[in-house]
């Protein structure tokens, strides 16, 4: 068998990359929370980059209840028409992009890294084990329980609050707390609700059939586009719509820091309708129907990376949030964790011992690191959170985007594609 890989975290990077990972090599999962797929779930959209990827680690899109994106619009803020736009990546890219999920797509990662059935052994998740010191040089961990584990390599995949990453940033190479996270003074209203109730709405109905149209709505700030204050609406299934508002944290600042979370639940929609008085009542009413039923919300901070200098160190490699969290207006968090962890797989197929194991990580971080920047930079603009100079993220940026970002083909085009213009 090839290398023995100790991966901590099983959110979508974790699992993403044990999937990819389980054919040449042994793996195993370190997991601080008992597996619950649908503990604080929400929409999430995957593209036809890593819907691709996802494809070809064999996922199964009947267990997703997804629905197919078709459509983008753009609406002002009291639901008047800018524009509506094809976005039908099947069309122009080869390859669907969906909308589903994160419990599906987590539910579906899990089986394809721990299936008897599939190739390769399945990866080991042991669960409820916190990490809380991490020697990055020589890929030691330490859990709460007094286990130590160590391998030959150790991939931090434990999210925008990584403890490997502090160790992988630190000048000895070892950490036993958590890193810091870079805050915009933003957050999100969150509410998921019934398709049902758009087509209760005349003026909202034209998002009620997502079996024929699904997509992605923005409602534009009423103070133009690099205010940071909008609300995105997208489907998550054939009968389900999540909304996303975004707007400064205010008083929640500071029960967020106090509280050390970034997720406040039971939050009175009423405080997401103040926070949207400037935008029509026939869409800011939708938050007093969140599943929760009992007329709240939940307020999610949000926080992204600033570049690091390094995703590396000794025997321990970063991917997913751990090393390039974005904010959600690009839709691209964890395709771009996808994307790792098929580079990963990739590159380490015929790696079996630590010879090789250096320069294939090389090849990794040539791949990804300068490509993760370009879209969290990207998501910053999309969110006016670049400053007034950086001015709106235009049709020409969106259009250079979505070239760049959707024709992604996974890591043997991306290496080729290096080495030829090399
Ligand atoms: C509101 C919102 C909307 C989004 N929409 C989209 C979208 O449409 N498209 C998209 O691509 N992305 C989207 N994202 C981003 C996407 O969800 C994330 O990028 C992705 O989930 C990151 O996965 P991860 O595995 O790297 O991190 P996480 O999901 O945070 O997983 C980290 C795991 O590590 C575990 N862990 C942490 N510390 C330790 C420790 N010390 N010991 C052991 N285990 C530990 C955690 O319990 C967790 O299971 C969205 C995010 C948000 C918040």
């Amino acid at each position: 068998m090839g290398l023995n890989i100790i991966i901590v975290g099983s959110g979508l990077a974790g699992l993403a990359a044990a999937a990819f990972l389980r054919k040449q090599h042994t793996v195993t999962l370190l997991e601080k929370s008992k597996l619950d797929f649908e503990r604080n779930d929400y929409g999430i959209s995957v593209i036809a980059n890593a819907y691709s990827l996802l494809q070809k680690a064999g996922i199964d899109d009947t267990q997703l209840n997804m629905a197919v994106m078709t459509k983008l619009w753009q609406r002002t803020a009291q639901n008047e028409e800018i524009v509506t736009a094809e976005f039908d990546t099947r069309k122009t890219f080869g390859v669907p992009s969906v909308l589903t999920k994160r419990s599906h797509l987590q539910q579906e990662l899990h089986r394809l890294a721990t299936s008897p059935d599939l190739e390769g052994q399945p990866a080991k998740i042991i669960e409820g084990i916190k990490v809380e010191t991490v020697d990055a040089n020589t890929g030691t961990v330490h859990t709460t329980d007094g286990t130590s584990f160590s391998g030959d390599l150790l991939i931090g995949a434990d999210g925008i609050n990584s403890f490997v990453r502090a160790a992988v940033l630190s000048s000895d190479g070892k950490a036993d707390h958590e890193a810091p996270a870079t805050g915009h003074d933003l957050l999100a209203y969150m509410a998921q609700i019934p398709t049902s109730i758009l087509s209760a709405s005349p003026s909202l109905s034209f998002l009620a059939d997502p079996a024929n149209s699904a997509g992605l709505v923005n409602f534009s700030s009423p103070r133009g586009r690099t205010d940071k204050l909008r609300i995105l609406g997208y489907h998550t299934s054939p009968r389900e719509f999540q909304l996303v508002g975004y707007a400064p944290e205010d008083e929640f600042a500071a029960q967020f820091d106090e509280l050390g979370t970034s997720i406040i639940k039971g939050v009175s929609a009423s405080r997401a309708k103040q926070a949207f008085s400037e935008f029509s009542p026939a869409l800011s009413d939708f938050f007093d129907h969140h599943r929760s039923g009992d007329g709240t919300v939940e307020v999610w901070r949000i926080r992204d990376l600033d570049p690091l200098p390094r995703w590396s160190l000794g025997k321990t490699l970063l991917i997913g949030d751990s090393c390039h969290a974005v904010t959600p207006h690009a839709g691209q968090g964890c395709n771009i964790a996808f994307e790792d962890a098929e580079a990963l797989g990739h590159v380490l197929q015929d790696v079996k011992d630590q010879t090789g194991l250096k320069s294939a990580i090389d090849r990794f971080l040539q791949i990804r690191k300068e490509r993760a920047e370009f879209v969290a930079r990207s998501s910053r603009h999309m969110g006016a959170l670049l400053g007034p100079d950086a001015g709106p993220f235009d049709e020409g940026k969106r259009k250079e985007f979505g070239m760049k970002t959707y024709s992604y083909r996974g890591a043997k085009q991306a290496l080729e594609q290096l080495e030829s213009t090399a």
